[in-house]
């Protein structure tokens, strides 16, 4: 019997993790949704290519898109709010979230796509459809410790800079959970591997560090992750994200070091991480694991991680390349 991937699974009464199924991936890119006497709230909004999916998911959990009253942003990268302007017009009474720095550019995504198009050339509207502009007065602007009142729940906005300079994750302490965005990397399920999403222009491993080691002191119970889904052993999934960081960017310094261009870095990464990838698939079928290594290329690829990289120690630090 085939099973279409399910939309909408629930974590918790009140909390559910939605499929917007990328590039008909399940289990590659999510937006949870919240519900309570405040009505619901979406934390992150995927792709603008799976809009449509996005709001099929939220039918499938049984709920009415046109409640939807919030929409929080953890940063405006396409994979995370490329849906949020498109959404708006089914989502009247909703209320858009972001860092103040990530707010111009959902106003007016014209550099964000600009670049982003420099990056996928045609496959551009494949990936993410139309990025429509949020309307500034539907915009509420976060800096660090905004506080978000979603009904009876608090969120604290945690300024977490590293992968994006724009990055929040929101903390729900009352669940003693956090909506981590990308600041905790990627975890796809029924892996064990976290895998540093890296991409330019933004990435910075001190202060990515000293924003994972923020997130530490809080002792969250669960981390929810955009890449995809629960994480409960939050202590050693930091942890291991760090350890990666670090050991990406020894390889990657020492391959700009020899001179090797993007794709050859990128190259490198696939040989250094693929066989780890392989090792830490729960259920070790010859499917599962080519499936496992496709999704997580698709969740955040070698390529923009390499690329990453050599932004920030050309930018950043210049001596390591001496
Ligand atoms: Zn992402």
């Amino acid at each position: 019997m085939a099973d279409s991937p399910a939309l909408a699974r629930q974590l918790e009464e009140d909390l559910w993790v939605l499929d917007t199924l990328f590039q008909g991936e399940p289990g590659v890119i999510a937006s949870y949704l919240l519900t309570g006497p405040a009505g619901p709230a979406l934390v992150d909004v995927g792709s603008g290519a799976s809009l449509e999916t996005l709001l099929a998911a939220i039918r499938a959990s049984g709920h009415d898109p046109a409640e939807v009253k919030h929409l929080l942003i953890t940063h405006v990268h396409l994979d995370h709010a490329g849906a949020a302007g498109g959404l708006l017009p089914h989502m009247p009474q909703a209320t858009v979230y972001v860092h103040r720095i990530g707010a111009p550019h959902l106003i007016d995504p014209s550099k964000l796509l600009k670049s982003a198009e420099r990056i996928y050339g045609d496959q551009m509207e494949t990936l993410w459809g139309h990025m429509e502009p949020v309307p500034a007065e539907r915009l509420v602007i976060l800096d660090d410790n905004s506080e978000v009142t979603v009904g009876e729940r608090t969120f604290s906005a945690l300024y977490t800079p590293g992968h994006a300079v724009h990055h929040v994750a929101f903390y729900d302490q009352r669940r003693a959970a956090i909506f981590t965005g990308d600041i905790a990397g990627v975890r796809l399920e029924g892996v064990d591997y976290v895998r540093p999403p890296t991409p330019p222009p933004d990435l910075d491993l001190e202060a990515w560090t000293a924003s994972t080691e923020r997130l530490d002191t809080l002792r969250a119970r669960a981390f929810y992750l955009p890449h995809f889904g629960p994480v409960y052993n939050t202590a050693d999934h930091m942890a291991q994200l760090r350890e990666r960081l670090y050991a990406w960017g020894d390889l990657m310094r020492a391959g700009i070091r020899a001179g090797k261009n993007d794709h050859a870095l990128a190259a490198d990464l696939a040989m250094a991480s693929d066989p780890d990838i392989a090792q830490m698939v729960v259920n070790r079928t010859p499917e599962a694991i080519t499936s496992a290594v496709r999704r997580y290329e698709v969740a955040s690829n070698y390529l923009m991680s390499a690329q990453g990289y050599m932004r920030y120690y050309t930018k950043l630090h210049p001596e390591a390349l001496a």
